[in-house]
């Protein structure tokens, strides 16, 4: 197996017991951006000095350290992870994938940057997304839009399009993304690799340029979920510069990770199973559900009655926050030029403008933030009765590039299944349950605030009886 093909566990272990170097890994990855990213486009910016400059540092403290101080204070030792290009890092360049930063150096790290550097990770480049985030498919990137591994005629998902197809493409070992209606979870079910969408506030949102404040949540992608487990114990936790980030105990969610699923209650929301699902993926995903059966989980049915509603809110909500948010590139800060700003943006903008503007803030922000409440009593309802929610991540196979470009309207249905995570801040993991006509599907796994631990078990159970997750494209 090639070094860039390795999981975070692997390489970890081939790392401490000096198996090969991190300057031979991180090298490993860097030469297979060169020899596949034009055709994938997934990276905006590599960072090849740096991260040789910082896999050589690994190596001398891999030759002073014992295994255990590694452990301990190093876990990410030597790891090459690649950051969506949201993510602020000092002196490297972030463009939010928009013309309007397209200079723009940050002066500091993001909380989560940091926290990776400080774990020994290496930080390999910046991948491409759509900008802001706005989007799922990837395309309205100003740097032109990211392909698909699997089949570069069709969209890897978005809007964390590049940190999805960089790690399906073994490029780095694990990605960074943010997730606020779907952004994570999207790209991982296309590109079939896992994507965990955190609680809201369990990872640090400082230093991630926002998109829209109270429904951002950080998170990551990664080969497997037992590498999910390894980057969520670095990433999260209580950040003074984050006022959302609370004291809720960071838990060790390596700890239970084999506990099983037996008398575990998952529940399947029957507004989930509707005429708008593709038939094969219902087909796959009602396989997963008669595996987890198997595993003695016990499947039940329940109901999210105002999941319809969805979409509506999070594009009322979302583009409030949007048009707030991006007040600050006003042409005045931030070296932004005004004019750059894409059609999409624009458009979110313009919308959020219009929901708060007196008059129509109680008809619309007012209305939505309600409804919001009542998609989140929805949850508290039924995780009364079940102990996890198991639902697929989109309702259609990953779709050609071009075909929803032109119709915002159903680019934004795409989202209908991650929405309401968001707008509820709940956790939500995405696992791939297997392919449709050689693409990639995933199912998403949701439980209660706080229930990260929960979703890795029920996910790395799934991971040991079936091996979608293991499936590679052929570039
Ligand atoms: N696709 C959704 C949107 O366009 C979600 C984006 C995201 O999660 N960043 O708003």
């Amino acid at each position: 197996m090639e070094l860039n093909q390795l999981t975070i566990k692997q390489a970890q272990e081939g790392l401490r017991n000096k198996k090969f170097s991190s300057v031979e890994l991180t090298r490993a990855c860097l030469d297979q951006i060169k020899k596949t990213d034009k055709k994938i486009n997934a990276f905006i910016t590599v960072c090849e000095k740096e991260a040789l400059e910082s896999s050589k540092k690994a190596d001398k403290l891999f030759n002073n350290l014992t295994i255990e101080q590694l452990s301990n204070d190093l876990p990410l030792l030597g790891i090459p992870i690649a950051l969506k290009d949201l993510f602020s890092t000092k002196d490297i360049k972030t463009t939010a994938a928009s013309k309007v930063l397209k200079n723009y150096v940050p002066v500091y790290d993001a909380t989560v940057v940091k926290k990776l550097k400080d774990a020994g990770a290496i930080i390999i480049g910046k991948t491409n997304c759509d900008a802001w985030a706005h989007g799922s498919s990837g395309e309205n990137s100003d740097f032109s839009p990211t392909k698909n591994p699997w089949d570069t005629e069709y969209v890897p998902g978005g809007s964390s399009s590049g940190s999805a197809a960089a790690l399906a493409a073994n490029m780095c070992l694990a990605a960074t993304g943010t997730d606020t209606g779907g952004s994570i979870r999207l790209p991982a079910s296309f590109c079939n690799v896992v994507g965990l969408k955190p609680t809201y506030g369990r990872v640090s949102r400082y230093g991630i340029i926002a998109m829209a404040s109270s429904l951002d949540s950080i998170g990551h992608f990664t080969k497997t979920v037992e590498d999910s487990v390894l980057l969520l114990n670095v990433t999260s936790g209580k950040d003074q510069f984050d006022a959302s980030t609370p004291g809720v105990d960071v838990k060790n969610y390596t700890k239970n990770l084999n506990a099983g699923v037996k008398d575990i209650k998952i529940g399947i929301p029957k507004e989930y199973i509707t005429k708008g699902l593709d038939k094969n993926v219902q087909n796959r995903f009602e396989q997963a559900l008669k595996e987890f059966e198997e595993l003695g989980a016990n499947v039940e049915e329940v109901s999210l009655p105002h999941t319809e509603y969805g979409i509506a809110v999070y594009y009322i909500i979302q583009p409030s926050e949007v048009s707030s948010n991006l007040a600050r590139y006003d042409g005045i800060r931030f070296g932004s030029l005004r004019k750059n700003f894409g059609e999409e943006a624009k458009r979110r903008i313009m919308l959020g403008t219009y929901t708060l503007s007196a008059g129509y803030y109680e008809a619309y922000y007012k209305k939505a933030m309600q409804v919001r409440t009542l998609i989140k009593k929805d949850f508290d309802n039924a995780f009364k009765k079940v102990d996890a929610i198991i639902t697929p991540v989109s309702p259609t196979p990953p779709w050609k590039l071009g075909e929803k470009i032109h119709n915002p309207l159903k680019m934004y249905l795409s989202d209908i299944f991650t929405v309401t995570a968001n707008l509820a801040g709940i956790p939500a993991l995405s696992v791939p349950i297997g392919f449709v006509q050689g693409l990639p599907v995933g199912m998403q796994i949701l439980g209660p605030h706080f229930s990260e631990e929960l979703l890795f078990r029920i996910g790395h159970l799934y991971e040991q009886v079936t091996d979608w997750h293991k499936q590679k494209p052929k570039l």
